[in-house]
């Protein structure tokens, strides 16, 4: 008659495949629940975010390199500038480096982002003959990242803005505030890099452009306002109790405001 303790091999390679799947699951139930937590709780603060762009996707391209390090005042003044000078995309693609770099000035690196915007639409017109993206609308996700990816300059966080704020198709942009207060909360870990922390997000997010822009405009909010790179703001953080930062670094910090207990 076979014996299974015959097999202490099977047993041991079994049995430590089943813990690292309970662990796997355990984890992901609890970085599940701590997402609901965050959410419902940064609604609570800044409301429901359903804010979708209005612009041509060609407009909302160029506005999201113009935005790069750069506060939505400063690049409407340089994208309107851009378009009263030069009036239409041919104008702007056919321009002299210098004089569209001064006309953009009110962006951040307008020395490099002038030569770059000049690139993408010289790329966009020679591909498709014309400035319309709207092919984007009916091609899928991987496909169309990959084919934004290809333009100078246009990496993952710009191709997937561009996917779900004017497509509303389900990507998540991974900019720095989102991944910085991903990474504190502990819903990722320390390792996790901005191109690897959309793949893991998207498993603990539901697979729809509302759930997936709110997450986005509400940890942006949250960073930008609260945890700061250097100074975040702990002790009157909605998030404290749920917070892995905060308790890890619980000792050096004054007694905190918000004492709920850990999720
Ligand atoms: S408790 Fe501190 S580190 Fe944690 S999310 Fe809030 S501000 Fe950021």
């Amino acid at each position: 008659m076979p014996c299974f303790f015959k097999y202490p091999a099977r047993i041991y390679l079994f049995t430590s495949k089943l813990l690292r799947r309970i662990l796997v699951v355990g984890v992901m139930e609890y970085a599940n629940e701590k997402v609901k937590v965050a959410i419902n709780l940064l609604e609570a603060q800044f409301g429901r975010q359903t804010w979708f762009s209005d612009r041509k996707a060609i407009d909302q391209l160029i506005a999201t390199i113009l935005s790069q390090r750069t506060n939505y005042a400063n690049e409407r003044a340089a994208f309107d500038k851009m378009w009263a000078e030069f009036g239409s995309w041919e104008g702007i693609m056919e321009a002299p480096v210098d004089a569209l770099t001064a006309a953009i000035a009110t962006s951040n690196y307008p020395e490099v982002k002038a030569p770059r915007i000049k690139q993408v639409l010289k790329q966009i017109k020679s591909e498709r003959g014309n400035f319309d993206l709207s092919f984007l609308a009916d091609t899928p996700v991987e496909e169309s990242l990959n084919w934004l990816m290809a333009l100078p300059g246009v990496g993952h966080k710009t191709a997937t803005f561009l996917l779900l704020f004017t497509f509303r198709k389900p990507v998540l942009p991974v900019d720095t505030h989102v991944h910085r207060v991903s990474q504190r909360l502990g819903i990722i870990n320390q390792k996790t890099n901005q191109a690897k922390a959309h793949t893991v997000l998207l498993t603990l997010l539901p697979r729809n452009a509302e759930a997936l822009l709110n997450y986005h405009k509400l940890f942006f909010k949250h960073g930008q306002q609260v945890c700061t790179w250097s100074h975040p703001k702990c002790k009157v953080c909605v998030l404290s109790h749920i917070c892995a930062y905060f308790h890890a670094n619980q000792s050096l910090n004054d007694k905190p405001i918000n004492s709920k207990p850990q999720v």
